[in-house]
């Protein structure tokens, strides 16, 4: 090995989901909306001139952190912005678990976890979920250094009650924990309305999933005034021109049109309800869902064998082959159309199983 190649930083980098671009493919693979965004962002758009790419944009991103503060009845500097929650995440990361001691997040997580702590260099322990995936709060009591996990989970799309996460903020009030609720839309109660209470709670939420704009990377933290500045000051010693100003105009519009989302996210709940009735007649069993996918088993159908078959039919859905969880399919819930399709399949595919 030559000198420089022993400096290189060596990392195991996250893997992000497939994206294929097949002609009638159905994609439900990486937890994308099926629905446009609100209609008043394609407005906000065509409204941008010539000096929306000419000048810098705004590096506060104001009219955003503005438009998001209003929306959840914060103020405005308890709210971040960023190129989608991966990147609130990271910096997230960077800026409150800098402590000897690990942080603590679930064994079956979104695993992005572990690249970043690895990157940054931050000691962590998984801590296991129980058998039906969900979270034993006096895993979180011992001393750490930080603690962060998704509510509702990925990949397995369980909720957990703020009673829970209450808990959990009860025993670690010497750390920042951060609550990434991506997919808080499609489930329950957010973790907002313990932010009087717990000044060391970050919530992260993102564009991507309940708002349909996972192509324009806009994700945010919710926060105290002093969480929000300290990981302004690191954004600032990284790049801060991080919002470009499409984004900020597109975001602005999609979270004041209230009434579109609203709509957006009941639809794909109703689809989720008949999906899981269906799925359940077909023999497959999942933790109850609470985001826009599904986590499916079948006790006769390997995972692997169907993710296969069904990626033959141009059909995708994400297989992952780790301890726990490789015999699960995340199913990401798509238009009733694109639902009847992979359910059309899954019938026949069940019954040629059978020998029928
Ligand atoms: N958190 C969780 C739990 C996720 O599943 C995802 C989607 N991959 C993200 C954060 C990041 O989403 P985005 O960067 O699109 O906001």
């Amino acid at each position: 090995m030559k000198a420089w190649q022993e400096n290189i930083r060596k990392v195991v980098p996250y893997t992000p989901g497939e994206q294929p671009n097949k002609p009638g493919m159905i994609k439900l693979n990486t937890n994308e909306n099926p629905y446009p965004p609100s209609p008043l962002v394609a407005r906000a758009l065509q409204e941008m001139d010539d000096d929306s790419l000419r000048l810098y944009p705004d590096p506060t991103a104001a009219s955003l952190t503005g438009a998001i503060a209003k929306r959840y009845g914060v103020s405005q500097d308890q709210v971040f912005v960023g190129v989608g929650s991966d990147d609130v995440l990271a910096i997230s990361f960077l800026t409150f678990f800098n402590s000897e001691k690990p942080i603590f997040f679930p064994d079956i997580t979104y695993s992005f976890y572990p690249v970043w702590a690895e990157l940054y260099r931050i000691p962590y322990e998984t801590k296991a979920l129980r058998e039906d995936f969900s979270i034993d709060p006096k895993d979180y009591y011992a001393e750490n250094g930080g603690v962060v996990f998704p509510n509702p989970n990925a990949p397995t799309s369980r909720y957990e009650s703020l009673d829970l996460i209450e808990d959990i903020l009860c025993h670690n009030q010497d750390v920042i924990v951060i609550v990434d609720e991506a997919y808080i839309d499609f489930a329950g109660e957010s973790a907002l309305s313990l932010l009087d209470k717990y000044e060391n709670l970050l919530i992260v939420q993102t564009f991507s999933k309940s708002r349909s704009m996972a192509g324009m990377r806009i994700g945010y933290a919710i926060g105290s005034p002093q969480l929000i500045r300290a990981m302004n000051d690191v954004k600032y010693s990284f790049n801060s021109y991080t919002m470009n100003r499409t984004s900020l105009a597109a975001g602005s519009a999609a979270i004041e049109d209230e009434d579109y989302f609203r709509e957006c996210v009941g639809r794909i709940k109703k689809t989720r309800d008949e999906a899981e009735k269906k799925f359940a007649r077909l023999g497959f069993s999942y933790p109850e869902p609470g985001a826009n996918f599904i986590f499916v088993t079948h006790p006769a159908i390997h995972a692997k064998d169907l993710f296969t078959a069904l990626r033959e039919a141009n059909i995708y859905v994400r297989y992952f082959d780790k301890p726990r969880i490789n015999e699960y399919l995340r199913v990401t819930i798509g238009t009733d159309e694109q639902m009847n399709r992979l359910f059309d399949f899954l019938e026949s595919y069940i019954r040629e199983h059978r020998g029928e």
